[in-house]
């Protein structure tokens, strides 16, 4: 646990959540912000600050809990869709410090917008840049 994280002391008990799945290595919660009706959070009980920094099998029971829960969210709500996401760092937009997948419920024409709206300057690559990128995050795995 890490003392000074919210999600932590959620997961401590010490500060209430509208928790809708638990088991030994994962919770979920409502957002207590929600984007829309039903957005909930999937979080590791183990503090990790980024999906980078997450153990293989932790991150895997984050991603079957995700997988699990968007239908019952979907369904809950009545929602036909819905947008699954991390924002992985800080640049990136996280804002709480704990590895949280988002369930966010979404509806025809709710005004939100697909995670390509993100970025507006989207780079132009030249091939010989693609395949240098390419060539790295193989590289890198091995
Ligand atoms: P991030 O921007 O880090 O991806 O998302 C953090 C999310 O956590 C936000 O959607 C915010 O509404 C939610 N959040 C922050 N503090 C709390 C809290 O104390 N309880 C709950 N249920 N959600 C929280
Ligand atoms: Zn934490």
């Amino acid at each position: 646990m890490s003392e000074d994280c919210i999600f932590c002391q959620i997961v401590a008990g010490d500060i209430p959540s509208r928790t809708v799945y638990e088991d030994d290595t994962v919770l979920a919660f409502l957002d207590a912000n929600p984007l829309s009706p039903g957005h909930t959070l999937v979080i590791p009980k183990t503090h990790h600050e980024r999906l980078n920094d997450t153990p293989a099998d932790v991150a895997g029971e984050v991603l079957s809990t995700l997988h699990e829960l968007v239908p019952a969210v979907e369904a809950a709500v009545d929602a036909p869709a819905s947008t699954v996401a991390f924002n992985n760092g800080e640049e990136a937009g996280q804002e709480v410090p704990h590895v949280h997948g988002h369930i966010i419920p979404r509806f025809e024409d709710d005004g939100g917008r697909p995670i390509h709206a993100l970025v507006t300057d989207s780079p132009d690559l030249s091939d010989g840049e693609l395949d240098a990128i390419e060539a790295d995050i193989a590289a890198g795995l091995e």
